[in-house]
């Protein structure tokens, strides 16, 4: 099997070209020119030829193309469909802010988490994607549109702690100097909640931002939205949320998608509140966003007003996401995967 050097650090390819007896700065080259976006080793122009020969032996280059690109008409959100080698399809999202363009990159093809409300999570299977196949997302976009990406959110399909060594290599590798150079805090990882992940994460990656889909007040609701909560209760979850934070020093942002008549009410906010009360903690309301199979309807603007207000009043701090893409099913929880 050829070696899939897009997923390997500078050091690894280092000795990989070593191998082949070559030098160090080779490993360098080649490196930039994968983060340019580089498709073959015949397009990287400074290297011998016969290197050039002997890589196209026994390495490929991943590379991701574009399947379908659909532009939003409402505020200019492309969703991206990528064909794997595997055959299935993932989705990724580029989304212009204010404050610049975010990716939102998937981590696994599908998703086994089976969150009830979610798009990603309809057939339940999920193979994990490489390293080089979650940096490629973005390296693709950026060649795509022609504009840089400033910020990345693990928030398309699939969970990035259920894929947590290629997650990391991924991080390592897009915050390299010599690759896209991303700052660490430009990054943001979304877990549905397993535990020894986030306390393994905080220690890893202490800089990289952390979100939690929280989505209820109690376990009562959220082991009816939420399976994993049945493994990895609330109580247990916001304990190592203050650990996450003890280590890190960082705020974590709790989303929770509000969904008509099961967790919008104020008393739902109230009974939050006090649990979030004193945390260091950032909570981000999503009216749910409407996903054909499912028979859930998102909050109504007054409750969701309602809701935020009740979270202020106790002291918690609280956004309402702003949805982009909602017109190509581009929106949070709406990726799928694509066959
Ligand atoms: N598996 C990770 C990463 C996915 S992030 C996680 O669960 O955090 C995608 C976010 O969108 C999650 O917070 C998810 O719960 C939320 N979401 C899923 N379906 C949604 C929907 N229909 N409307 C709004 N948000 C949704």
């Amino acid at each position: 099997m050829k070696a899939d050097i897009k997923s390997m650090t500078i050091e690894e390819l280092s000795q990989l070209l070593a191998a082949m007896g070559q030098q160090k700065y080779r490993a360098l080259q080649i490196f930039r020119w994968m983060a340019k976006g580089a498709a073959g080793f015949d397009e990287m122009t400074n290297l011998p030829q016969k290197l050039r020969a002997e890589l196209n032996e026994t390495a490929y280059i991943e590379k991701l193309k574009p399947e379908k690109i659909q532009v939003s008409k409402k505020d200019g959100t492309r969703k991206y469909l990528f064909r794997l080698k595997s055959g299935n399809a993932i989705e990724s999202v580029f989304l212009k802010y204010h404050y610049g363009n975010s990716v939102c990159i998937s981590s696994q093809a599908g998703c086994r988490m089976g969150c009830a409300f979610c798009a990603s999570a309809i057939g339940g299977r999920a193979h994990n994607l490489s390293a080089a196949e979650i940096l490629d997302q973005v390296i693709s976009i950026q060649q795509d549109t022609g504009e840089k990406v400033g910020n990345v959110v693990v928030m398309g399909i699939g969970e990035p702690f259920d894929n947590y060594d290629n997650l990391c290599r991924f991080i390592s590798l897009i915050h390299a100097e010599e690759g896209l150079n991303m700052s660490l805090r430009a990054i943001t990882v979304s877990t549905c909640g397993i535990i020894p992940k986030i306390e393994a994460f905080g220690r890893d990656f202490p800089q990289v931002n952390l979100a939690i889909s929280l989505h209820a007040p109690n376990d009562e609701i959220r082991n009816r939205l939420m399976p994993i909560n049945k493994k990895y209760p609330m109580k247990e979850l916001l304990e190592a949320c203050e650990k996450h934070t003890e280590i890190t020093g960082r705020r974590i942002t709790f989303e929770y998608s509000m969904i008509r008549g099961i967790n919008d009410e104020k008393a739902h906010a109230e009974e939050l509140a006090t649990k979030l009360q004193g945390m260091l903690c950032h909570v981000n309301l999503i009216p749910l966003n409407p996903v054909s199979e499912r028979e859930y309807e998102a909050a109504d603007r007054k409750s969701v007003e309602v809701f935020r207000k009740a979270l202020e009043d106790k002291g918690v701090q609280v956004t309402v996401r702003r949805e982009l893409g909602t017109d190509i099913d581009g929106a949070c929880g709406q990726l799928r995967l694509g066959f």
